[in-house]
């Protein structure tokens, strides 16, 4: 896959694209980021990416012009790209919706900031626009980063062991039962017995009825599906 980022802050990705399972992807090839400064793509001696909004008001828009200009620039070198608004007001970010990005070629990220991008980006370029979670931050690079690390590990042979996404929480709408390690006792608080039984079948029955246990106590809607 290739994940083009557009923003006006691109070291924010230096230390995220650079470390764990998204460093192991890119390694192997998995996965390819271009980060593309905003204001490289402005035409004035200013270089800016930001104006007031027409009609006045607080805050600052983040001008059309850049962002036109830096899509057409990728497009003209790739086929399809999928291009994803980061914004509060998006389709939520869930498990469903990054299992399908995680099958795409080639995706681009907008990042926003201030009061959010001048409205024609959002009407004639993204072909999807995402939230991730009711609640407003600064600007779409950490929204972006989300979003990249939950494509990412989603992604055949990124994940050492690929049971690990077979069961985890949110697979058949369920949470996941709940780990230990060792010791099995630290501080008189001991690790349920069966777990140390080496009776698997067992271990897996006690594991389901967990995952159950916990999903309808802390996540009933998800069982509801
Ligand atoms: N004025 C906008 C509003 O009320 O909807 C919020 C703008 S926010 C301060 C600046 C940028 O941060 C947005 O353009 C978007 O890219 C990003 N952002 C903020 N919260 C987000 C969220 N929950 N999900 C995705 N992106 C978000």
């Amino acid at each position: 896959m290739r994940i083009d980022i557009l923003t006006i802050f691109p070291k924010m990705f230096d230390p995220v694209l650079n470390e764990s399972i998204i460093k192991r992807a890119r390694i192997k090839d998995k996965v390819k980021f271009y980060i593309h400064d905003l204001r490289d793509y402005t035409s004035d001696k200013h270089r800016k990416v930001d104006d007031r909004p027409f009609g006045g008001g607080s805050g600052m828009v983040m001008r059309v012009e850049p962002i036109f200009n830096c899509i057409e620039t990728i497009k003209r070198k790739e086929k399809k790209p999928k291009i994803i608004l980061l914004t509060p007001q998006g389709k939520r970010l869930n498990q469903d919706k990054a299992k399908k990005l995680s099958k795409l070629s080639h995706l681009i990220l907008v990042c926003g900031h201030y009061e959010g991008v001048d409205e024609r980006v959002r009407s004639n370029l993204a072909d999807e626009e995402i939230s991730i979670g009711d609640y407003v931050l600064t600007g779409g690079e950490l929204p972006a980063m989300v979003l990249i690390d939950v494509i990412v590990r989603l992604m055949p042979g990124v994940l050492g062991n690929k049971n690990s996404l077979n069961f985890e929480s949110f697979e058949g709408n369920l949470l996941e039962y709940p780990h230990y390690t060792r010791p099995s006792s630290f501080r008189k608080m001991n690790v349920p017995e069966i777990l140390v039984s080496g009776d698997h079948h067992k271990i897996e029955a006690w594991r389901r009825v967990e995952a159950l246990k916990r999903t309808k106590k802390r996540r009933p809607d998800l069982l509801k599906r």
